[in-house]
């Protein structure tokens, strides 16, 4: 049982908000402050470059790596941090392309997050093999499955309507096609139950600064399966060196995971992801799971009981569901504004998304009520409908 009373205590929010965005960017672990304070003081002010040693730096990489795999299913010794996520998508995909030399396409869909696919374009071009990214409609992926598929490159949670893919049947199928596979994980580790081994994934990356909470900037994570420990690092940086304080002239990969690392990593970074990952410790990701239905059918239901002109663009089946809910409307954009006005922080998606996270740690059912409350006395007033609503910023 997971005590969720327990783990709203260890966030801070600002008073007068309802965060239903802890799927772009987590809240702050109120031990975060502390612990970055201790990186930055005991650490960084008392050890200087001594803490790479005694303060473990240069191990943290793994060691939260390590923590990371026991939410994703990942075995000891498979996960490491470090780099954005974009960069571990390329590096994810140019090891298995090279795994896979006589195959020429990287199957795709169109609800992946468009980094995603911007790196697999571009690796494509530096690469000058003749790749193909063939990028199909959500539901059609598994008819697309074909023979000629290099790599199939999938996120499992759709950032915009929230589809979830069957990560276990589609790698299943990938495989019986003699295709590798990569599930990138930023919307669903900490957001739903994953278990990369039972589903057999060849490589899988994720973020940490959105469910789990280690802050902007926070960095990313990659998981390649025990069986291809030994594929070859795309991004042959020094800390993936077998031997970095070698200073040898000549590359060779470290063991396993370590040759995934690339360069030095971001440190107080990884402080805060520290502390956000001890309130992890203690969470049942079933539990979770649970709660996030909850919240999520109570939103669904009293929207669409009080704001017909809203029309749900996630999955109803919520099982077929990642841990967001969105709605689509023209005016989302400035229906959004009017929320946030209002202490009711979601986001908005390029058409008309209108996006709701829904994170138990944090989040209880009376917050979901009173959101539905504001966003509906919004919708019934046309109070949305104000200059100032629409006026696009750069982050939306
Ligand atoms: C959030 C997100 C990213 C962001 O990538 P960064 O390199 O961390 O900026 C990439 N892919 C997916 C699927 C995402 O949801």
């Amino acid at each position: 049982m997971t005590d969720f009373a327990a783990t709203r205590a260890l966030f801070h929010l600002p008073e007068g908000v309802i965060y239903l965005d802890g799927n772009s960017l987590g809240p702050v672990p109120k031990a975060a402050p502390a612990r970055v304070t201790q990186a930055v003081q005991a650490e960084w002010g008392e050890m200087l470059i001594t803490a790479w040693n005694k303060a473990g730096w240069m191990e943290m990489p793994a060691r939260l790596g390590d923590r990371i795999g026991r939410l994703i299913g990942a075995p000891e010794g498979t996960v490491v941090l470090g780099d954005t996520l974009s960069i571990k998508v390329y590096q994810a995909l140019a090891s298995a392309l090279e795994m896979r030399p006589g195959r020429k396409v990287i199957l795709s869909d169109s609800g992946n997050f468009p980094t995603d696919l911007y790196m697999a374009q571009g690796l494509i071009a530096s690469l000058g093999q003749g790749h193909e990214l063939r990028t199909v409609a959500p539901e059609d992926v598994a008819a697309n499955i074909t023979e000629d598929v290099a790599v199939l490159m999938l996120t499992e949670v759709d950032y915009r309507t929230g589809r979830l893919h069957d990560m276990a049947a589609l790698t299943a199928q990938a495989h019986a096609a003699g295709a590798l596979t990569i599930w990138d994980l930023a919307h669903s580790a900490g957001a739903i139950p994953v278990d990369v081994t039972a589903a057999r994934a060849d490589f899988a990356v994720g973020c940490t600064y959105k469910y789990l909470n280690s802050g902007p900037g926070g960095p990313a994570f990659i998981y390649v399966a025990p069986d291809h420990a030994d594929v070859r690092p795309a991004l042959s940086g020094w800390l993936g060196h077998e031997a970095p304080f070698a200073f040898d002239p000549a590359y060779r990969p470290g063991t396993g995971i370590a040759r995934m690392r690339v360069g030095t990593p971001p440190v107080l970074q990884m402080a805060a992801l520290e502390a956000a990952l001890d309130i992890w410790d203690g969470v049942d990701m079933a539990a979770i799971r649970a709660r996030s239905i909850e919240l999520s059918e109570a939103f669904i239901a009293r929207v669409e009981a009080a704001c017909p002109t809203l029309t749900l663009a996630s999955p109803r089946d919520a099982t077929r569901r990642g841990s967001q809910v969105s709605f689509r409307h023209p005016h989302g954009y400035a229906i959004m504004q009017a929320l946030i006005s209002r202490g009711v922080i979601g986001d908005f998606r390029a058409p008309d998304i209108l996006r709701f996270g829904f994170t138990p740690l944090y989040l209880t059912p009376e917050d979901v009520t009173q959101a539905t409350e504001i966003l509906s006395e919004i919708m019934e007033n046309d109070l949305w409908d104000r200059p100032e609503y629409k006026h696009r910023a750069a982050v939306t």
